[in-house]
C-alpha cells in the first residue's frame, strides 16, 4: 500500500503499474465516431502521464502520441474568456452542472439561451463567441492556440485539420444550439464563424505528457511551477478547478467526483486532465467512451492513482 505522505509515494511504480495491470482490461467502452475523423484512432492506445509542481513528469504509455483533446479545451478557453471579460462572461453562461449530455439542446429553451455551464457544447460555443468578439476568426484561433502553448510551455503544440474539417462537415448538433442561442440574442458574432473557432478550438491536439504540464498552473494557484508564470489568478484558478469538478464530466460529473476526487475534465477523444490541487496536473488517454462520453479506461486509471496515492480534494 503506498498510501502516506506525499514524498513516500513512488509515483514511477504506482504509474507504471496503473499501466500494465489495465492495459488488460478489454471492456473499454465505445470511440466516438460522429466525428468521422475521431472515428480513426486506435481503440488500444492508452497512456498515463503525471506532472508533479516540482518538475517532474511520470509516464506511461503512449504518453508522447498527440491526440485530439476535444473538450479538454474548454478549459483553457474559458481561463481566455475570464481573462477578457471576467465575470461578465456569467450574464451569458451559468455555473451549475447540466445533469444532461455534453451536446443536449433541452435546456436550453427553458433557460432563455444562457447555457448550463462553460464545459457543455452550448456553453463553451458563447466562450467561443466571447473569444472572437473584435477579432477575425483565424486571430482568435491564434490566441487560444497561443494561450495552450504557453500553459504547455511547448510551442510545438498544433491544431489537427483534418478534425477540424470534419467537424464543420459533421456538426449538425453544435450548428442547432449555435443557432438556437442566436435567436434568444446570446451570440454576437456571426454563428459560422463561432463555430469556426469552436471547432478549431476543439481540435487542438496534445500528448498526455504536453496536457499534464499545461494543467500545471491550475495544481499549483494560478502559477506555473516551472516558470513562475501567472497564467490566471489564484481566485480564478480555485474557481476554475471548482466548475471541472461540479461541470467537467457532464452527466457523470457526480460519479467522477465520487469515484475520483479531484477537478477533471473530459474530451472525446478519450483524453482526462485531472488536477490535483497542490500536488500534481495528470492526463491520460484511452479512446473508448462510456455512455457520458467520458474515456472509460482513463476514469478508471485515475480512480486507481487518486486511491492509491490517497490524493483528494475532500480530505487528507
Ligand atoms: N468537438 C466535440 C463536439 O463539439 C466536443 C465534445 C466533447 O469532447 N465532449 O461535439
Amino acid at each position: 500500500m503506498r498510501q502516506g505522505s506525499f514524498d513516500m509515494i513512488d509515483l514511477e511504480a504506482l504509474v507504471r503499474e496503473a499501466h500494465d495491470e489495465l492495459s488488460g482490461v478489454a471492456d473499454r467502452g465505445k470511440v466516438a465516431d460522429y466525428i468521422p475523423e475521431l472515428g480513426k484512432v486506435d481503440p488500444r492506445k492508452f497512456a498515463i502521464a503525471v506532472a508533479t509542481l516540482d518538475g517532474r513528469c511520470v509516464t506511461a504509455g503512449d504518453a508522447q502520441d498527440a491526440f485530439s483533446i476535444q473538450s479538454i479545451s474548454k478549459v483553457f478557453a474559458l481561463a481566455l474568456a475570464l481573462g477578457k471579460v471576467g465575470d461578465a462572461l456569467w450574464k451569458r453562461v451559468g455555473r451549475e452542472p447540466s445533469g444532461t449530455a455534453f451536446n443536449s439542446i433541452v435546456q436550453l429553451e427553458h433557460e432563455k439561451g444562457i447555457p448550463r455551464n462553460p464545459f457543455i457544447n452550448a456553453g463553451a460555443i458563447v466562450v467561443s463567441d466571447v473569444i472572437l468578439a473584435g477579432h477575425r476568426p483565424r486571430e482568435a484561433i491564434g490566441e487560444i492556440l497561443r494561450f495552450v502553448r504557453v500553459a504547455a510551455n511547448d510551442d510545438s503544440v498544433s491544431i489537427d485539420p483534418a478534425v477540424a474539417r470534419s467537424e464543420q462537415d459533421h456538426g449538425y448538433r453544435n450548428a442547432a444550439l449555435a443557432n438556437y442561442m442566436r435567436a434568444f440574442g446570446n451570440m454576437q458574432n456571426p454563428v459560422e464563424l463561432t463555430l469556426g473557432v469552436y471547432f478549431h478550438q476543439c481540435a487542438i491536439e496534445m500528448s498526455c505528457v504536453q496536457l499534464a504540464n499545461a494543467g500545471l498552473f491550475l495544481a499549483n494557484s494560478g502559477r506555473d511551477p516551472r516558470t513562475g508564470i501567472s497564467v490566471v489568478s489564484k481566485e480564478r484558478a480555485r474557481r476554475i478547478n471548482a466548475l471541472m469538478l461540479m461541470c467537467g464530466h457532464y452527466d457523470g460529473s457526480g460519479d467522477f467526483a465520487y469515484k475520483v476526487g479531484f477537478p477533471g475534465k473530459s474530451g472525446v477523444g478519450g483524453g482526462i486532465l485531472a488536477i490535483v490541487p497542490g500536488r500534481a496536473s495528470i492526463a491520460v488517454w484511452s479512446p473508448g467512451l462510456d455512455a457520458q462520453g467520458n474515456s472509460k479506461l482513463g476514469t478508471r486509471v485515475l480512480e486507481r492513482i487518486a486511491h492509491q496515492t490517497g490524493w483528494s480534494i475532500f480530505g487528507v
